[in-house]
């Protein structure tokens, strides 16, 4: 498929997941915004402007709220990043453009940047005013970008600002990828991942859904583009192997986000283990608590300070109702043909430093669904036989212009980091779209 103009329609039907799931952060009432842009100092050289990986000019889009150019201030925000409205909803604020803020210096609250750049980009999709750019001058080159999230998104708008056409192939039958089926609902809703990007359809980026790149298609693309994008994300999360790991009742986090997402689960059973400390476990949690679990148990084989979730995040899950083992580890999944309990070994740490299981000390925790959230790996075995350079199973990048040890390759995102926010994705493909402009204009110049 390509050329769809309206995937926002295609969120109805999750109405009741979106109640169920009412926005973390509540957005702005006018006067609130136009009070809380009246705070910020605008200050030179912002702080909060060096903290977002996409440099969006935060005084500049502030400025514009508290004089009442919504429309301009939305489009200072998708100058820089345009996937401001879902990186407003998504962003570690805390640890990124609210936590360099400049009035924590004074002991006052930060400027809340993340709910004012929501309200100016609420304003510009409430209006209709569309895409505030337009595409650049034809220049007859194509880039094929693999995966449709948010790296991908990204790379495809800079693109077409400069006249390249980009087409989008990705697996799944909705764009968007981690934003669209990966992150809280009562973060970024997946209507409102669908609605940024029908923005970029504006653009014309083309796309092409359900559509499994391997690397014979691979080679297809790269005969028929110009330049190929890889921002294929990471691969699924990693298994236990433990015995009963095969049961029904035991999902990984991404599917069981995904399927509430997308109003495939509408509900959790009473009572439900996630196995692992990370964001995406948190959020797997907090969902099952909202999809109606009487009990649910965050497991972990370290304490809280070794947890890699943000403290924001631990103190929010706390807040649901999430309860915490820590310190223990998964041992086996019981059931017959549906699991009924998770057995634990409680650890310690020896003297070299390592956790081992303490005797005697098992126990079997009452369960209905395990949900694992211990790491993704990578996704890149259809780049094997020299392909691009890996390390790791990561795709090694210039990290100036997106370029692969491969020079017509360019790549970004989770697949090159190992996995980090939305908005870093959004400034690796930003990156790569201007590196493969300029790319193929010398490959012309040179021609
Ligand atoms: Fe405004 Fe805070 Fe940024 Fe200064 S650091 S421009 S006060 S948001």
């Amino acid at each position: 498929m390509s050329g769809a103009t309206n995937f926002y329609s295609k969120a109805a039907g999750t109405a009741e997941i979106a109640e169920r799931f009412g926005d973390l952060h509540p957005p702005f009432e006018k006067t609130a915004a136009v009070t809380e842009a009246h705070r910020c100092l605008y200050c030179f050289d912002a702080p909060c402007m060096g903290a977002c990986p996409t440099h969006i000019d935060v005084p500049k889009f502030i400025k514009k709220i508290a004089s009442g150019n919504l429309e301009g201030s939305a489009k200072t925000i998708l100058d820089a990043n345009i996937l401001g409205a879902s990186c407003a909803r998504a962003c570690p604020v805390d640890v990124l453009c609210e936590g360099a803020c400049v009035m924590h210096r004074y002991n006052k609250q930060p400027i809340e940047i993340g709910r004012l750049q929501r309200f100016a980009m609420d304003a510009l999709h409430a209006s209709g005013a569309g895409m505030p750019f337009t595409p650049g001058a034809a220049t007859g080159k194509s880039v094929a970008l693999i995966g449709g999230g948010p790296a991908s998104l990204a790379c495809a708008a800079e693109l077409r600002r400069r006249g390249v056409r980009a087409e989008i192939f990705d697996a799944r039958p909705l764009p968007g990828g981690l934003n669209t089926y990966g992150i809280a609902e009562y973060k970024l809703p997946l209507a409102e991942s669908l609605r940024e990007i029908d923005l970029l359809t504006e653009l014309g980026v083309e796309f092409h859904f359900e559509t499994v790149v391997d690397a014979a298609k691979l080679v297809e693309l790269e005969t028929r583009y110009d330049a190929v994008f890889l921002g294929v994300g990471l691969g699924a999360i990693h298994e236990l192997g433990i015995v009963g790991e095969e049961l029904e009742g035991v999902t990984n986090a991404l599917d069981f986000i995904a399927g509430y997402k997308s109003g495939a689960i509408e509900s959790a059973p009473a009572k439900v283990a996630v196995i692992g400390a990370g964001n995406t476990a948190i959020d797997a949690a907090n969902a099952a608590v909202r999809l109606g679990a009487d009990e649910v148990h965050m497991v972990y084989r370290r304490g809280p300070e070794q947890m890699s979730a943000f403290a924001f995040e631990y103190e929010h899950a706390m807040r649901e109702g999430v309860k915490f083992l820590w310190n223990v580890a998964p041992v086996k999944v019981a059931g017959t043909t549906k699991v009924h309990g998770l057995e634990l070994a409680r650890l310690e740490t020896s003297a070299d430093g390592s956790l081992v299981p303490m005797q005697g000390e098992n126990f079997v925790l009452a369960v209905d669904l395990v949900v694992l959230a211990i790491g993704q790996g990578t996704h890149t075995d259809f780049l094997l036989d020299g392909k691009v350079q890996l390390e790791r199973g990561r795709i090694v990048i210039d990290r100036a212009t997106g370029q692969t040890s491969n020079a017509k390759y360019f790549a970004g995102g989770d697949c090159t980091n190992g996995g980090r926010e939305v908005v870093d994705a959004v400034a690796d493909g930003k990156r790569a779209g201007i590196g493969i402009a300029v790319w193929l204009e010398g490959q012309h110049a040179n021609a």
